[in-house]
């Protein structure tokens, strides 16, 4: 529900920051090889895990086997994404790797690109569009291959995995989000069997209980089938469905837990075990209480079923782990923040029905990732907020955390892209950028996580999935909505968040260009925007362009035939988003549905063909990535002479191919 997936990367063309951690990340930048490979539609780059060295050796070990944990899960997501992912997959990666024929030979090169797109996309399907990739290589080559690939590697089922890899009818998107279709039978994802959207909906109707005032997540962690005429779960569990990595990964938690920092960590990683061992969700609640009310540790981490847009219905979780350590001096900022919650809450533009009475315990960190893994490898957040259950958010708060590692990263890589050059209407908007927009970024990502995502209420028998499909981009435009709004109230330069009343136009202006021009990068000519977050862009500014119209709020002007945002009235806008803000809040407190499907179905879906060719045109001279991922440091044990561990090295040498070819090998569980 929560994850701030994939910034838009590529606008800030600098790095100057107040905090002197970011100071010190700047002046051993020019060592640092941030660029780590290039195919496709995406960037891979590498992140530091600055202090690492600065934990103590207990720690290190403890972060060690969450790192762990967090690759044993690999080929859970794997599965998920799709029945045929980890077929397709060895195939791939044994035809590569047994290849002795000409490297540069065409075939070749469509093989290995389309090997790099599906270890990046963990599976046949791209990461964000959700459509299957085509292969640049023929079937002719791939037959030859296999026929050259010793008996013991050759694939079992050929005949079934072909198709799938080459016909584009078959298994085309792994999440439909297309209104009036049937969502499961038209999405490919692994997550149902046999079943179709209307039995599935009964299914969980029937187990639902609105009065219920500590609602299980059904679904969360089971995959959905119909044997002998019964629609039933598989548990993904010890003994039920992923048996072998999650008895994998309950051993590696184990020993993770004679490392806990302290008596509070050690019950959580307790009870995370346990869930693991029964598929008893009442446990995952359990545990998510236990992990939310834990803000004393260091080291902290996710592990699990957790975000569930993989799923048309948004209820089964996909696997995932990121493996963190709070950033000391960073977090004041989200303190400071998360300190005040209740004067932000208080003073929202939000009818008063619709606020919480007391804002309970939003804590927010700025963390230092260890490790990116299932679902947040190799493309990852930059910002977290969980546990998603509604009520567990009401009653113990919830945990907000920005990854200033990564998003350190990403702003390093883009320095000089020419992106700001071709897109922002003039230098003085371009040179507000420069110097508040990694600020306002950052201040928009805690906003967004810490305040955004924790604010509001339901009014009480609610159904918090009333929503249905757009749930996530109307929760998700909540958030930024939230975040916009605030990021140009005086409350932030009396905090001392920020020292310039001008500052949040940088963040403005790149929100508007993004939402209503930029982002269209990402999508292929013809199609539609599809993806909760992109949608949720495009609404808010589409929404702001439109109603901001007699008052010439925003336009669009042409110089020298291109198509430039202009923001006339900053003042207005910022009324603008705080009155959408109040409709938002409105109709998911109400489960107001059809004005909900109106808002995204107007403002959120379509685009304009010709701006949308414009931009791709524009994009493309410019030779940006819109996509970003990372790979991983290599954590290595050091151990005494009767092999124990005593401490752990961190190393960021590995490439990105090197990389996914060894979690096949070294994580293989499925
Ligand atoms: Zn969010």
């Amino acid at each position: 529900m929560s994850l701030t997936k994939f910034i838009f990367p590529a606008m800030a063309a600098l790095a100057i920051s107040s905090c002197a951690s970011k100071t010190d990340q700047a002046t051993d930048a020019a060592d640092f090889d941030y660029t780590v490979d290039r195919f496709a539609d995406v960037e891979v780059l590498r992140y530091k895990v600055p202090d690492f060295e600065n934990l103590t050796p207990q720690q290190r070990i403890l972060v060690y086997y969450l790192t762990e944990a967090a690759l044993t899960g690999r080929d859970i997501l794997w599965d998920q994404n799709g029945k045929y992912n980890l077929a397709i997959r060895d195939l791939i990666e044994n035809v590569y790797q047994n290849y002795d024929g000409d490297r540069d030979d065409a075939d070749f090169k469509g093989l290995e690109l389309y090997l790099k797109q599906i270890e990046f996309a963990n599976g046949i399907h791209h990461h964000y569009s959700m459509d299957k990739f085509t292969p640049a290589f023929s079937r002719d080559f791939l037959m030859a291959q296999i026929e050259k690939l010793p008996a013991d590697k050759k694939p079992e089922n050929l005949e079934v995995i072909l198709p799938v890899i080459f016909d584009p009818t078959v298994m085309s998107k792994r999440v439909n989000q297309a209104e009036g279709q049937d969502l499961i039978l038209t999405s490919a994802n692994n997550l149902y069997e046999g079943v179709n959207q209307a039995e599935v909906e009964a299914y969980y109707n029937a187990r639902k209980d609105t009065t219920e005032t500590e609602p299980i997540s059904w679904g969360l962690n089971t995959r959905v089938v119909k044997e002998n005429g019964q629609v039933k779960e598989q548990v993904y569990k010890a003994g039920g469905l992923y048996s072998e990595p999650i008895t994998r990964i309950i051993d590696l938690l184990t020993k993770a837990q004679n490392y806990a920092e302290n008596d509070t960590q050690k019950d959580v990683i307790g009870k995370l075990i346990e869930f693991y061992r029964t598929g008893d969700l009442k446990l995952f609640d359990a545990y998510s209480i236990a992990w939310v009310e834990d803000t004393d540790s260091q080291v902290d981490f996710i592990n699990g079923f957790i975000e569930s847009y993989g799923d048309p219905l948004g209820m089964t979780g996909a696997w995932e782990s990121i493996v963190n350590f709070k950033n000391q001096e960073a977090s004041h900022r989200t303190e400071v923040i998360s300190g005040n919650a209740e004067w932000f809450e208080n003073n929202s533009p939000v009818d008063p029905r619709f606020r919480k009475d007391k804002v309970k315990g939003v804590t927010a960190k700025v963390i230092t990732a260890a490790i990116l893994a299932g679902d947040s490898y190799p493309a990852t957040p930059i910002g977290i907020n969980l546990p998603n259950a509604n009520w567990i958010r009401a009653a113990h708060g919830s945990k907000s955390v920005t990854l200033e590692n990564i998003t350190e990263a990403y702003d390093k890589a883009a320095q000089g892209n020419g992106f700001n050059e071709e897109f922002v209407i003039d230098k003085e908007t371009s040179d507000l950028m420069d110097k508040y927009l990694f600020i306002t970024d950052n201040l928009h990502t805690d906003l967004h996580e810490c305040l955004g995502h924790a604010s509001g209420r339901l009014l009480p028998g609610v159904d918090p999935d009333a929503l249905k499909a757009h749930g996530s981009t109307l929760e998700e435009a909540r958030a930024d909505l939230f975040a916009l709004y605030y990021l140009a109230d005086p409350k932030l330069l009396e905090l001392g968040l920020l020292d310039n009343p001008d500052a949040y136009k940088a963040e403005y202006y790149k929100y508007i260009l993004n939402g209503l021009m930029t982002q269209l990068m990402r999508i292929e000519p013809g199609k539609d925007v599809e993806e909760a977050h992109m949608r949720n862009r495009q609404l808010i500014a589409a929404w702001a362009y439109e109603n901001g119209k007699k008052d010439n709020v925003i336009e669009m002007v042409k110089k020298d035939g291109k198509t430039f945002i202009k923001i006339n009235d900053y003042k207005k806008l910022r009324d603008l988003f705080g009155e959408l803000l109040g409709e938002v809040q409105r109709i998911k407190s109400e489960g107001d549905y059809e004005a909900g499907r109106d808002l995204v179905e107007t403002y959120a879906v379509k685009v304009d063909p010709n701006l949308h060719k414009e931009v791709l045109d524009r994009y493309a001279k410019l030779n940006i990535a819109p996509y970003k991922g990372f790979v991983n440091p290599v954590y290595t044990p050091v151990l005494d002479k009767d092999g124990n561990i005593t401490d752990v090295t961190v190393s960021y040498t590995e490439d990105y191919l090197p990389q996914v070819l060894r979690y096949s090998r070294d994580y293989r569980t499925l």
